[in-house]
């Protein structure tokens, strides 16, 4: 299995360390916003970075981007459609990212919504989805429509099961949270609500989920339930026909709820 390390950046930012299939001091990060502490891990590893997967443009994902391919000469990917810092190969969807110094490779799916190129890296049994899946929630919509984002989830959701799902930040309890008001007899939601505080009091990470449990619990890969489509209907106060109006809906919900 991948060995995939966080390493935290700003105030809940998860840069994601990918360790070599063949040597696990060669390694790659996965949207580095801040370059400080990717060069802190480094060098306390001992480690080589010989490649950057970048998700979307905005800064806490790409902002450190500069400095590693200066300091260390990686290679970088990130999306071919966003203006991305000079280096950077962009890539399209169903293209691949090739990294031979670790000897993996994955492929690049479209998911946009959060920003209009958004793109996910996806491969031996992992996705990195940056700010377009969180556990138990999804991006806020700053460049793309509800259908869009919608769609783009469908996207992630139909990834094998078991696939590890590694995402930007460490939103998981305030999005249980809200996913309990949409969902108040979903008990999968109970239960996670329960391992996220035990490792959250331990320090942990949430991270990663899988695709299996974010089908149970997210309220957004669930817009097709009846009861996520009536909670939503409630507060709307009419009907929602499509599954693009319920997600509108709940996506509006949680862009206000506290
Ligand atoms: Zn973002």
């Amino acid at each position: 299995m991948l060995e995939i390390q966080p390493i935290r950046a700003f105030s809940d930012n998860y840069i994601w360390m990918v360790r070599g299939a063949t040597d696990p001091r060669i390694v790659a990060v996965v949207d580095p916003g801040d370059a400080a502490p990717v060069f802190k891990s480094l060098a306390d590893g001992g480690l080589s970075l010989a490649a950057i997967l970048v998700t979307h443009h905005h800064a806490d994902h790409a902002g450190g981007v500069p400095a590693l391919i200066a300091a260390t000469g990686a290679r970088a990917f990130g999306p071919g459609r966003e203006r991305m810092p000079d280096g950077v190969q962009g890539l399209a969807h169903g293209e691949r990212a090739h990294l031979p110094e670790l000897g993996l490779e994955f492929d690049v799916l479209d998911i946009p919504g959060h920003t209009a190129g958004h793109i996910a890296y996806s491969g031996h049994g992992v996705v990195f989805c940056g700010d377009t899946l969180f556990s138990a929630g999804c991006g806020r919509l700053f460049e793309g429509t509800a259908g869009q984002m919608l769609a783009s989830l469908d996207t992630l959701a139909a990834l094998p099961d078991e696939t590890r799902v590694f995402c930007g930040h460490e939103y998981t309890e305030a999005n249980l949270r809200f996913a309990l008001a949409v969902e108040p007899a979903n008990s999968a939601i109970m239960d996670y609500v329960k391992r996220v505080a035990e490792l959250r009091a331990r320090g942990r990470p949430s991270l990663p989920s899988t695709i299996e449990l974010e089908k149970r619990v997210n309220p957004f890969l669930r817009c097709r339930n009846e009861d996520v489509k009536s909670s939503a209907e409630r507060r709307a106060g009419r009907t929602l026909p499509t599954p693009v109006a319920v997600f509108a809906e709940v996506r509006s919900w949680k862009d206000t709820f506290r």
